[in-house]
This record gives structure tokens, C-alpha cells and sequence, in this order.
């Protein structure tokens, strides 16, 4: 044993250093990882001095040390965590990472109007090297807000080794309703103004706009409900369904209405995102459908404690009950629910964790927090073979913090460890 601690000295170090020159895990090395505690995500209980036998890519071995490492003769480095305790690489099931929008209320027009798309790649490069570093080795993009296709670029060098990132499922342009969507107010003279979703009107454009998206590389399909009101029809949104489903990709519906969350739900939608305004009989039908809601939370709460004064009307803190009512009714009608923290700028990007604790501000657990950013998020993406629990043949994408998240979930705001697919991303804990 004393040989392996000393070598993983050396070991912490050499990898690290290496960084971006030898971005992907060694084909078949093979390491050991202890820490104090490993949470299996699926019982909600810690396996105990533990650790984590990786090769490649991939996990082969968890459990208690002596067992992984008694099954595990051919490890030639020893990752050693000390008193920390381990879970699997989150996941956010609701970012924009090819957006980094001014905190302007032309914002957003101003993306459009001054950014090249070579400079929005760049922008999305560095939002997604924060978010792996914050802990989350998994995202799903659920549209590019105006850089097209970089989502898909962005994907592909995250995957190649060239940048640094999660990995990625993107939605590309997402779908709108012509004219209900950003940017808003634009002269109607500048008709080839650039526009955030790719605009539609009737099923047949519709139709198109899923095909060339995922002609383009969208691993699935986002629309818009509602934009305060009802938007695209449900005829349009079964047309979306049907295309999307037909080359098994799943459809994610921006919706905070009852008739829009209600209409997306009918057309056969697979998530509602937001879903500030799901009433009872939305979530019971999304209950009956087996369809997500991804609530995002966090920027309400991040909006709120930023200029109160803006949140004390009747009608602002109407709006804010009903977004807590429809998560705590969600939990008790048994709805699927999954994290989604909607980071759109600077302020944004790598703070996804403050998710999991504004979810539990509704009346989750700890454990279903975790979850909904794990296990749930996974099944969500139909990616549950590969990511969201700490478990053989999963890759071996972990990240570790200090002390106990289960009893305090910010801690998950302050992640120390990051591995992903068996190469250590930040290591703060190397000792
Ligand atoms: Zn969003």
C-alpha cells in the first residue's frame, strides 16, 4: 500500500500537468481512485472507504478499497482523495453554452448584432470548460440562441480532445413560432436580421426545420411552446413529435403556461422545460405520459436576490408561488423530474449547481436533487448505460467534494475533483 500512496503522488501531478496536450483517457490505463465515501446515487447510501477501479475510459470495479483493489492487480497508479467523498459527474439537462448574453435588455439583440459566430464559438468554448470544471461532465443543450450550428462544432471538438468540456447533447437552432421568439422589436425593414430559434408557420415548415436540424447534427429537438401565451399549434408540434421521434430523438418543449404546457404535452413532447405555470391537470397528464420537468429554478432565485425591489408586487410574487407550487405538486403526483439550471451568461455559466439547491428550496430532498442531476437526468437523455451513477461499465466520470452534499447540497457548489471518462479534468484534492 505504501508504494501505491507514494506513487500516487506522482501520479496526481503527471496527469494534471498534462492536461490539454493528452486530452483523452489512455486506451486500457488502468487506476485506482479511493476517497472516504463513494454515494451510490440509486439507494442513497455511501459505500465507505471506498474506491473506484478505472480502465480506460470506463469503470470496471466499486466498492470498498480492499475488495476494488484485491480485484485489481494490473492498476498502475493510485489516486488517493483523502476524506472525500464521491459521486457521479452531474449532469444539467437544460444549458446554452454558445450563449453568454449581456446583463442589457438588448442583450440579446446585441449578441446577434456585434458577435461574430467564430467569436460565439469561442464564447461557448470557454462556458463549457467552466461548467465541466464546476462538476458537471454532461450537458444537454437545449438551443443555440442564435450561433446556429456552433453547438454542434463545439460537441465535436469537446469530443475530438481539441477543447475542454462536457459532454454534450445539442439542440441546435430549437423551433419557434414566426415571430415569438428573440429578438424582439427588431425593424421590420432588416428582414435578414439573424433570429435566436429558427422561425416556423405550419406544420410543413415545421417539418422542415427538424429535418435540416437534424440533417445538421441535432441530437434533439427544442421548441417553444408558449412565449407568455400559447405559440406553435399542436398540429405544428405533432409534426416536430413525429419527425424528431422517427430518428429517435427526443423533443424538449420550452413551455411556462397551462394551455402551452398542455398543448406540448397532447403533441407528444418528451420534456416540458420551466413549466413555472404546470397546473394540477399539466402534471397530471405529464404524469400519465411519463414526460419530464426540468424546472429551472436558479435564475429566478439568482434574478430575485439580485434586485428584490423588482420581485415585491403582487403579481411578481404570484408568479413565484406558483413556480414553487408546481415543483412541490410535481414531487407529490410522482412526475419525473430532472436539473436544469438554464445558464445563459457570464454570471451563469459554471454556477449549475445552485440548481440542486434551489430544487431543494421546493421541497426535494438532498437525494432527489442529486438525482434529478444524475440518475434521472440520464434516463432523461436515454443515456443511462453510460453516465449517471457511479457503476461497472459506466464511464468513469466523477467528481468528489468535501463532506456530506446529502446533508448540505451547496456543497456541490464547490467541487474539488473532476474526472471525466477516466481523465482527471481539476484535482484540488491531490495530496
Ligand atoms: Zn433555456
Amino acid at each position: 500500500m505504501r508504494n501505491r500512496r507514494a506513487l500516487a503522488c506522482v501520479a496526481g501531478a503527471f496527469i494534471s500537468g498534462l492536461g490539454f496536450a493528452q486530452p483523452l483517457a489512455q486506451p486500457n490505463q488502468a487506476l485506482i481512485i479511493r476517497a472516504a465515501r463513494v454515494l451510490d446515487v440509486r439507494s442513497g447510501v455511501y459505500i465507505n472507504g471506498a474506491a473506484v477501479y478505472v480502465v480506460g475510459e470506463r469503470v470496471k470495479a466499486v466498492g470498498t478499497a480492499a475488495d476494488v483493489i484485491r480485484g485489481a492487480p494490473t492498476a498502475t497508479m493510485v489516486i488517493d482523495l483523502g476524506d472525500a467523498t464521491l459521486l457521479p459527474g452531474l449532469i444539467d439537462c437544460h444549458t446554452h453554452l454558445m450563449a453568454r448574453t449581456a446583463d442589457d435588455p438588448n442583450g440579446y439583440a446585441l449578441n446577434l448584432l456585434t458577435k461574430s459566430q467564430a467569436y460565439r464559438a469561442l464564447e461557448g468554448a470557454a462556458n463549457a470548460r467552466v461548467t465541466i470544471e464546476a462538476g458537471f461532465t454532461t450537458v444537454r443543450d437545449v438551443e443555440s440562441e442564435g450561433s446556429m450550428y456552433a453547438d454542434v462544432a463545439l460537441r465535436d471538438a469537446i469530443n475530438a480532445g481539441l477543447v475542454e468540456g462536457p459532454r454534450m447533447r445539442v439542440a441546435t437552432r430549437g423551433i419557434a413560432a414566426l415571430g415569438q421568439y428573440y429578438p424582439f422589436g427588431i425593424s421590420p425593414d432588416l428582414t435578414d436580421f439573424p433570429t435566436g430559434a429558427q422561425m416556423v408557420s405550419g406544420p410543413e415548415e415545421a417539418r422542415r426545420a427538424v429535418r435540416e436540424q437534424i440533417g445538421h447534427g441535432a441530437d434533439l429537438i427544442k421548441v417553444y411552446a408558449d412565449w407568455r401565451y400559447p405559440t406553435l399549434t399542436i398540429a405544428e408540434m405533432q409534426v416536430i413529435v413525429e419527425e424528431a421521434h422517427k430518428a429517435k430523438r427526443k423533443v424538449a418543449a420550452h413551455a411556462t403556461t397551462p394551455e402551452g404546457i398542455r398543448n406540448a404535452v397532447l403533441a407528444g413532447v418528451d420534456s416540458i422545460e420551466h413549466g413555472h405555470g404546470a397546473d394540477r391537470a399539466d402534471l397530471e397528464l405529464m404524469k400519465s405520459r411519463g414526460v419530464y420537468l426540468v424546472p429551472t429554478l436558479s435564475g429566478i432565485d439568482a434574478s430575485v436576490a439580485k434586485s428584490p425591489n423588482n420581485w415585491t408586487s403582487a403579481k411578481a410574487q404570484a408568479f413565484l408561488e406558483t413556480m414553487r407550487q408546481s415543483v412541490v405538486m410535481a414531487k407529490a403526483l410522482g412526475v419525473k423530474i430532472a436539473d436544469g439550471s438554464d445558464p445563459a451568461s457570464a454570471a451563469g455559466h459554471g454556477r449549475n449547481a445552485k440548481e440542486l439547491e434551489a430544487m431543494t428550496r421546493r421541497g426535494l430532498t438532498p437525494l432527489e436533487a442529486v438525482r434529478a442531476a444524475t440518475s434521472s437526468a440520464a434516463d432523461l437523455m436515454d443515456w443511462s448505460d453510460d453516465i449517471g451513477a457511479v457503476e461497472a461499465g459506466k464511464y468513469a466520470d466523477l467528481i468528489a467534494v468535501q463532506g456530506d452534499p446529502i446533508a448540505d447540497i451547496t456543497i456541490l457548489q464547490h467541487v474539488k475533483f473532476v474526472m471525466k471518462g477516466g481523465r482527471v479534468v481539476k484535482n484540488e484534492l491531490a495530496h
